[in-house]
């Protein structure tokens, strides 16, 4: 058989196959309980860039603080940050309540139902849009993120590169036709489903019990992790910095990051940057301490930790120091103040567990 009319073959086997397959084998996860597009929507977004496992516990609380769409557009900036300590690429809880208010005001308060009104709001791309409006809507619309580009080159053995835009969307093109009314949503979840547990993106692919091994191109060669294909990776830029704990009186002192860019509006240490790791020292803790207005009066504890980000790596090393005075342009806080309201990110909380004791 020619390579393309294999190509279609496997394509075709995947609504026969698939939403079956996802019926019996789904994980029971918190937003499959219903399709509640808020629900569904919340998901997906909390899901992009972390792991499900991670992601359950955020869900459930963010649902308790937040439980429906007017509720999450009044929600406090300071709340909505705090709800999502920890998650990372914070903007996305921006454009969460960003787009909850949207709805408010131009959708009447109900979550809209067409494609092009769903991709309109804030934070939505045409993935988040595919899902919600195929899961919750049964729209054909497929969703196309890393999991299914996986599976859907195997399958085919597409060698084009993925991280190419044309690439997404000729493959989007390709899976609406199999996008049948009654199967949208169990395609989409299934195609998600089988890219997360059996097509798996790290080590081998469990293909004796994926159901479409008997149509996969890349199995049947046996080069299944030949794809997908991908640039190379830019290598990260690495920043060195200094971190300084300062405690005093029970306090800790805090600033708050600028409005835009990395970690907008959140919470840190005092930190700056240095060209080299050699130049960090307690000499220049205690330099930079001085120069911020405080008096430390003693060196607790030094300790380092490195904070990868997508393009950057953060080599941080932190100097925790008892202060008879903090400084009075930054403000302090209990230990008790960040945890009910400070949204303090991954890269600096260690500094806060490492230090805690001293509080
Ligand atoms: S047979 Fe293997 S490579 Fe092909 S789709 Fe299934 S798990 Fe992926």
């Amino acid at each position: 058989m020619e390579e393309s009319s294999k190509r279609i073959e496997s394509i075709a086997s995947i609504p026969t196959l698939l939403p079956d397959w996802f019926r019996k084998n789904a994980r029971v996860l918190p937003w499959r309980r219903d399709k509640d597009p808020y629900h569904v929507w919340l998901s997906e977004i909390m899901l992009q860039q972390t792991r499900v496992e991670a992601v359950i516990s955020y869900y459930e609380r963010f649902l308790t603080a937040a439980p429906d769409i007017l509720a999450l557009s009044e929600l406090e900036d300071e709340k909505l940050m705090k709800l999502w300590e920890g998650l990372g690429y914070y903007s996305r809880a921006r454009n969460l309540k960003k787009a909850a208010q949207k709805i408010m005001t131009e959708f009447g308060g109900v979550f809209p139902t067409t494609y092009e009104n769903i991709r309109s709001l804030p934070g939505v791309g045409p993935y988040t849009a595919g899902a919600i409006a195929s899961i919750c809507f049964e729209l054909p619309c497929p969703a196309v993120d890393g999991n299914v580009l996986r599976v859907f080159t195997r399958l085919t053995a597409d060698g084009a590169n993925t991280d190419e835009p044309q690439t997404k969307k000729r493959i989007e093109q390709a899976l609406i036709p199999i996008y049948r009314q009654g199967l949208c949503s169990n395609l989409t979840q299934g195609l998600m489903e089988l890219g997360a547990c059996v097509c798996v993106p790290n080590g081998e692919p469990k293909c004796g019990v994926c159901p479409l091994n008997g149509t996969c191109m890349a199995h049947a060669a046996g080069n299944e992790r030949d794809y997908p294909v991908k640039e190379k990776k830019k290598a990260r830029k690495t920043v060195n910095k200094l971190v300084l704990v300062l405690i005093g009186d029970g306090r800790i002192t805090l600033r708050q990051r600028a409005a835009s860019g990395l970690l907008a509006g959140l919470w840190e240490f005092p930190n700056r940057d240095f060209p080299s790791p050699e130049e960090i020292h307690e000499n220049a803790a205690g330099a930079f301490a001085a120069a911020l207005g405080a008096k430390p009066t003693e060196l607790q504890r030094k300790t380092t930790y490195t904070h990868v980000f997508t393009h950057v790596e953060w080599r941080m090393t932190a100097f925790c120091f008892s202060c008879s005075s903090l400084p009075k342009s930054l403000p302090a806080f209990t230990l008790t103040d960040i945890e009910r309201e400070h949204a303090l990110p991954s890269a600096f909380r260690p500094f806060l567990d490492f230090s805690k004791d001293l509080l």
